[in-house]
């Protein structure tokens, strides 16, 4: 499993709120923190002439996000909560912000599939991956990708538009689902040096989508690409749910292991572009903006502020008690 999805499967665990998990939620936030700051640098080494505002701006934004944390502990239920932080809400240059995002767009919609499956026990989730060729210059190969897909779906609303009129269509593999959603993930090839552009999607079917059909119809939209996968999600409790949909809701970029350089490309090629989509049963699930946790109603605290220092970490500045 990647790093990524441990991240998320920790911000989502049941005991993730847990006095005892707060140590380990911190290191976590620490790591992603100094990649904030080693973004922040290196835009700010673009230009060490004249860095222009807005990228002095976008850099302090980085600087500062998760420069401090204040956590509530509900000492009389043994539970820790993320009460506020400054956020830069820059999710493809920011770990922090992508953890945090990733973790809230994850319980969103398998709390959806939930409430999908009770009303419809016979769909079953899949994991849809899509793939393009690799290339040299990302821009060309995320319009390729976008413009592919946007094909393949225009396919699907055709297909369904000739059903409504009781007239012969041909319905494509994703006409099998009643409601999906997508994300597109970016990545440069280890070996090759060439940019990878993908998607992971679940999707709800009746019947299976097939793999054999679906490549097809993929080389058709895409001219260069066949290359697909179709699997099943295993097991049908909550927890396996989450490892379905992590797959999803993992970050569009892998920072571990990818350079400064690289991520300050894709950021400037991405940014503002939508990279998760849904449709049908999965559309309209609404993400809370918020990033911080849900605070516990009616619960005394107290609310401590960690504070992160160079070399050290994050480190305990101050706490007050607060009665319900
Ligand atoms: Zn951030």
């Amino acid at each position: 499993m990647s790093e990524n999805s441990f991240d998320l499967i920790a911000e989502n665990s049941l005991g993730f709120d847990e006095v005892s998990a707060l140590p380990s939620r911190l290191q976590r936030y620490e790591k992603a923190h100094r990649r904030a700051l080693d973004m922040s640098g290196h835009i700010k080494s673009l230009n060490p002439e004249q860095v222009s505002e807005d990228l002095a701006y976008l850099s302090g934004l980085l600087r500062d996000c998760g420069s401090y944390l204040i956590f509530r502990d509900y000492y009389t239920v043994g539970k820790i909560r993320l009460h506020a932080a400054s956020f830069c809400r820059k999710h493809l240059l920011c770990p922090l912000c992508a953890i945090r995002r990733g973790a809230k767009a994850l319980k969103a919609y398998t709390d959806k599939l939930s409430i999908i499956l009770t009303d419809e026990p016979t769909l079953k989730p899949y994991l849809v991956t899509f793939t393009t060729k690799n290339g040299a210059d990302l821009g060309e190969r995320f319009k390729h990708f976008t413009v592919s897909m946007k094909r393949y779906v225009d396919k699907r609303r055709e297909a369904m538009k000739v059903k409504k009129h009781g007239r012969s269509c041909a319905p494509v593999e994703m006409n099998k689902a009643s409601g999906g959603v997508s994300s597109i993930e970016i990545k440069r090839g280890s070996g090759s040096g060439l940019w990878h552009v993908h998607s992971h999607a679940v999707w709800l079917c009746e019947v299976a989508p097939d793999p054999i059909q679906l490549a097809l119809e993929w080389k058709e939209v895409t001219g260069d690409s066949h290359i697909v996968d179709v699997r099943p999600f295993t097991g049908n409790t909550l927890e396996d749910y989450l490892q379905g949909f992590m797959e999803v809701f993992k970050y569009a970029v892998k920072f571990s292991s990818m350079e400064l350089t690289d991520n300050w490309e894709a950021f400037k090629l991405l940014s503002g572009r939508r990279l998760v989509n849904s449709f049908g049963s999965f559309r309209g699930v609404v993400v809370p903006e918020s990033m911080t946790d849900e605070a516990l109603e009616d619960l005394p605290y107290i609310e401590s502020v960690y504070r992160y220092l160079e070399g050290i970490g994050y480190s305990y500045e101050v706490q007050k008690e607060i009665a319900a």
